[in-house]
């Protein structure tokens, strides 16, 4: 995110030792605003329906790309109710909340993914959001090397653990 100006005062930002490390500040003598740039919570949803996993396809994103159902949280929501919120407009699904899969730092998007593992029932819907959807057996889902995938590697591992008991 390219920021030149303050957005409190209008003021020229400038790069500057900041609480132990170099961060974007106000120029002002008078402001204090610096641009901490944390990173930002995402829920992600690995959603099962019958027992196949649910992926989606988001508009723009290039072919054959699927993805988990994610999103921001609205301001006042737990996590676990943001996640079941993005099912249901997604997917148009109700969902539980089955567990937590964990908790993944993706640094290239300077954000912190929460993944869960819900169980969904109804028929889909597909939301304004997504270009398409498939159903995949867990056998067949193959975990991708980024931001969510490290989800699905965990989830899929657990899995195989709890099926051997
Ligand atoms: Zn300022």
């Amino acid at each position: 995110m390219e920021m030149n100006f303050c957005p409190w005062c209008g003021e020229e930002l400038a790069t500057d030792q900041i609480d132990r490390r170099p961060r974007l500040g106000c120029t002002s003598e008078t402001c204090e605003y610096v641009f901490w740039d944390n990173p930002t919570p995402v829920v992600a949803a690995i959603t099962e329906l019958k027992g196949n996993v649910v992926l989606v396809r988001n508009h723009g994103w290039r072919k054959k790309m699927f993805g988990l159902v994610t999103g921001f949280l609205e301001k006042g929501e737990t996590p676990e109710q943001g996640v079941l919120r993005e099912v249901n407009e997604e997917l148009g699904l109700n969902g539980n909340i089955e567990g937590l899969v964990g908790h993944y730092s993706f640094f290239e998007m300077n954000q912190l993914i929460l993944a869960f593992h819900v169980k969904a029932e109804g028929d889909i819907t597909i939301g304004d959001e997504l270009a398409e959807i498939k159903l995949i057996s867990p056998e067949k889902l193959r975990p991708w090397s980024f931001g969510t995938g490290f989800a699905i590697k965990d989830w899929l591992e657990n899995r195989q653990t709890e099926n051997a008991k």
